[in-house]
């Protein structure tokens, strides 16, 4: 008997031959987005011209006497309308971004990617660069036929407004980015006459160019590679979620028929073929091939099939907002465990964050010890130095009032009231000493307050050690 076990490869024959070589790589397929109306259209309008107004708007607010947004980095200082945090405060920034998360899952549990067909700016400055794009060569069919052509005059005057109108709007972008950091007045003043700081003009630079290639030229590259947010969105997803999505069962078989034949009795179904949800998807996909990864939600292709529904007396929603339960013929749960869990994992996050932003100390001292342990002064009294560091966080100036306790019969050498204008931050030096039989221990704990003369009822405290020999 053989001790072998008998092997048979299966390796399915390859179809490329012996030394030949095989390129993995596919070329990217350019795609010619055509231009469309519809509701779906309009509501991304009103929500990337709301986001435009935002973005572009508010850094050219003031408040008082200053920008009303603005993160002052080397004053370590961020500015919104008439709060002032600090970096001690980042822990509120830290239950924002988490909120921001929860937010962002909740809605995708709900309605899957309509942040990235509506909100996300990679997809609103690229609806903003396809505008440019017909505005300056014209519709789909138009462009393609364009880039065809050889350079002319003609080509190469549209193709210089495009990329035009692209670098305006880049620049513009980037400028208004920086400018939340640096004031943008000043700034847009410095580039104009060319006074720029070198860290600003490479921000500037850097931030258009990024502008201009992830809008102009990357595109749905950005959303299909390098976005994490579209790789880890699809496990959100459940049976339940809402999603762009073709109905087979009305549309399949597909084909082409005359607007008043009798396609049932010709065995076809509501899809006439014409592929104009695949030539509006800003992805270039053929959403009738199911859900992609690469499908962003925009609904365009719904207001591209409806309009073809309504000039074929078709009932609209061949492609639409539904779920999967709904497409099977199953019941669809709006409210089910899991969003309904988001939702309250947000309104708890909410409630804290407004409780810590309410409860914000609008003042903070830290004490500082002098390194020399303790000294006697010539009145043979036990002394040590600290440096009291006073943070007004608030955007009046105060008068503070300091006081220690903790140890009987310290006696306080330096200012008692000191002014912090709106946003200071006060070194103030202090001396304490008492006498050494008063001293209990050679290590005491006290505790200095500060309070500010306006604000009664409200302290804020640091604690510290008063330093003496040992005590025998
Ligand atoms: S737009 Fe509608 S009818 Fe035209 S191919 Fe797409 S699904 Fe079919
Ligand atoms: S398939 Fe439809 S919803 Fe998805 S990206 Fe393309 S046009 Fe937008």
């Amino acid at each position: 008997m053989s001790d072998k076990i008998p092997v048979q490869d299966v390796t399915p024959p390859s179809p490329v031959k012996k030394g030949e070589s095989v390129d993995l790589y596919a070329k990217r397929e350019q795609i010619y987005t055509k231009a469309f109306t519809g509701l779906f259209r309009n509501v991304r309008m009103i929500s990337g011209a709301f986001l435009f107004l935002m973005f572009f708007g508010t850094a050219w607010l003031n408040w008082g006497d200053r920008q009303a947004v603005w993160w002052n980095l080397p004053e370590r200082k961020f500015y919104i309308f008439g709060a002032t945090f600090w970096p001690q405060d980042f822990m509120l920034l830290s239950w924002l971004l988490i909120i921001c998360a929860f937010g962002l899952f909740f809605i995708t549990v709900f309605a899957g990617r309509v942040w990235c067909g509506y909100t996300c700016p990679q997809s609103v400055w690229t609806w903003v660069y396809m505008w440019a794009e017909k505005v300056t060569e014209g519709d789909r069919n138009q462009r393609m036929k364009l880039d065809k052509l050889p350079m002319s005059a003609e080509k190469f005057l549209r193709k210089t407004a495009k990329h035009a109108i692209w670098l305006g709007v880049a620049l513009f972008t980037a400028l208004t980015f920086v400018g939340y950091f640096t004031p943008i007045r000043q700034l847009t003043v410095d580039l104009v006459t060319l006074n720029i700081e070198g860290w600003a003009l490479f921000w500037v630079g850097f931030l258009t160019l990024a502008t201009y290639g992830n809008a102009g030229w990357l595109r749905e590259q950005v959303c299909i590679h390098m976005c994490p947010y579209a790789r880890f969105q699809s496990v959100m997803f459940d049976k339940d979620t809402l999603i762009v999505s073709y109905d087979p069962n009305r549309g399949e078989r597909r084909g082409p028929r005359k607007k008043d034949a009798d396609y049932k009795a010709l065995g076809l179904g509501d899809c006439i073929d014409c592929k104009m949800c695949v030539h509006v998807c800003p992805t270039g996909i053929d959403i009738r091939n199911g859900l992609q990864i690469a499908c962003i939600g925009c609904a365009a292709c719904v207001d591209a099939c409806d309009s073809i529904m309504e000039k074929m007396n078709y009932p609209k929603g061949l492609i639409s907002y539904t779920t999967e339960h709904n497409l099977s013929g199953q019941k669809t749960h709006l409210l089910r465990p899991r969003l309904i869990g988001y939702a309250i994992a947000l309104l708890v996050m909410m409630g804290a964050f407004a409780t810590a932003l309410y409860l914000r100390p609008l003042a903070e001292l830290d004490v500082i010890k002098d390194r020399v342990l303790y000294r006697e002064n010539e009145e043979g009294r036990i002394e040590n130095v600290y440096t009291l560091k006073i943070m007004n966080k608030d955007q009046r100036d105060h008068v503070y009032t300091i006081a220690v306790s903790g140890l009987d019969g310290l006696v306080f050498e330096g200012r008692r009231e000191v002014k912090a204008v709106a946003g200071e931050i006060l070194a103030v030096p202090v001396e304490l000493s008492i006498d050494p039989d008063k001293l209990p221990s050679s290590t005491n704990e006290i505790l200095f307050t500060i309070q500010a003369a306006d604000i009664p009822g409200k302290t804020f405290d640091a604690e510290s050690r008063f330093i003496g020999p040992s005590v025998r």
